[in-house]
Parts: C-alpha cells; sequence; structure tokens
C-alpha cells in the first residue's frame, strides 16, 4: 500500500558560515530526499539573536513540504542534514551552522520525548511565524488559534529585514 503524505512546516536558522547559503543547502539536501516533494521556501529573513547578543545576526526562512516519513523519521533525517552540514552543538540559543525544526507536521499534536510539535516557541518568534504566513496554506494553526491573529500580538521582534525574495523552488 502506498504510504500517505503529510504537509509539514520546518523552520530553518544559520548566523555562521555564510547563512543564507547553509539554509538553501539545507532545503536543497531535503529536496534530494525521496521521502520529501513539492518544498516550497519562504523568503530569507534577517533577525537578531534571541539568545546570547554577542554572536552574528541570523538568517530566518521556512519550508513547507510534504513528507512520508512519520514525525521521529523526519526529525530524525533533519538531524542527520545537521550533522552532515557539519554543525556542532554550542551554548544554548548560541550560533548554529544550521537548525532545521519540525514546526508543524499537518494538524497533528505531537508530544513524544525528544519531539513537541506544533514547536513549542514558535509563537513568540516573528522570524518563524512571518515566513511561515509567506508559505503555509492555513490560517488555523492546530492547538494555537489562528497564524494572522499569532502575528499581530506579538510582543517581541527580532526581525532586522526581509534578505532575499526565494520562495519558489523546483517541485518534483
Ligand atoms: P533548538 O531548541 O535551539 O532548536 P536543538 O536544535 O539543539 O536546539 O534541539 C534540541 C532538541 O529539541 C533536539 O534534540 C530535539 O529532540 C528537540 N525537539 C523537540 N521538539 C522539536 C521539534 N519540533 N523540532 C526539532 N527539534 C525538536
Ligand atoms: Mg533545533
Amino acid at each position: 500500500m502506498n504510504k500517505p503524505w503529510f504537509r509539514v512546516a520546518i523552520g530553518l536558522g544559520s548566523n555562521l558560515d555564510n547563512p543564507a547559503e547553509q539554509i538553501k543547502t539545507a532545503v536543497q539536501n531535503l529536496q534530494a530526499l525521496d521521502s520529501i516533494r513539492h518544498v516550497v521556501l519562504s523568503d530569507l529573513w534577517l533577525s537578531k539573536p534571541q539568545g546570547p547578543q554577542d554572536q552574528p545576526d541570523f538568517v530566518n526562512a521556512v519550508c513547507v513540504c510534504e513528507t512520508c516519513l512519520t514525525p521521529a523519521a523526519l526529525l530524525a533525517a533533519l538531524q542527520t542534514i545537521e550533522q552532515d552540514q557539519g554543525r556542532i552543538k554550542q551554548r544554548h540559543w548560541g550560533e548554529r551552522l544550521i537548525d532545521l525544526d519540525i514546526l508543524l507536521y499537518a494538524n497533528q499534536l505531537i508530544e513524544q520525548p525528544g519531539l513537541v510539535v506544533p514547536h513549542p516557541c514558535m509563537t513568540q518568534r516573528d522570524f518563524v511565524l512571518i515566513p511561515l504566513a509567506q508559505v503555509w496554506p492555513e490560517d488555523d494553526l492546530p492547538n494555537l488559534g489562528k497564524l494572522t491573529e499569532l502575528i499581530a500580538n506579538l510582543d517581541q521582534s527580532f526581525i532586522l529585514n526581509q534578505s532575499s525574495a526565494e520562495t519558489q523552488l523546483d517541485t518534483k
């Protein structure tokens, strides 16, 4: 039997070694997987760090795609891409070559060891919600209310500017 495909949103962030290129490389690595299809990337957004301020600004984006992987297998695939690109664990909320988080997995609520979806921190992060709104087709988010209202009610701003427009990738 064919496996079902699920729409997912993946948050991408980088602030080391040409962050915009790191993000594009991660999306290409994702797109290369047989278990991923219909990849669309938001604009890239420049943002100040949420954690320690003695680190470079971040480039953030959100990618929406379809996957036939389970949530746990998708997380493992994202962690493999992070490792392959050379990510080394540093301080909490510190600098990173590439960070790939599962923001949304269809309309599912997931709480497993090491995996919570929707991503628990996303409602406070303009650098996640604003690119998410560019590529996620629904305003109603599972358990979180409306995306437009979350954006309207943000009380902190990290975004510095919209650094480039790269909205559509080759689809397969
Ligand atoms: P950050 O919280 O800054 O993204 P890491 O990328 O090092 O930090 O992730 C820390 C842990 O967060 C991972 O080991 C992973 O198991 C866990 N985690 C929980 N929920 C998620 C999610 N939705 N997406 C990605 N990682 C998650
Ligand atoms: Mg992460």
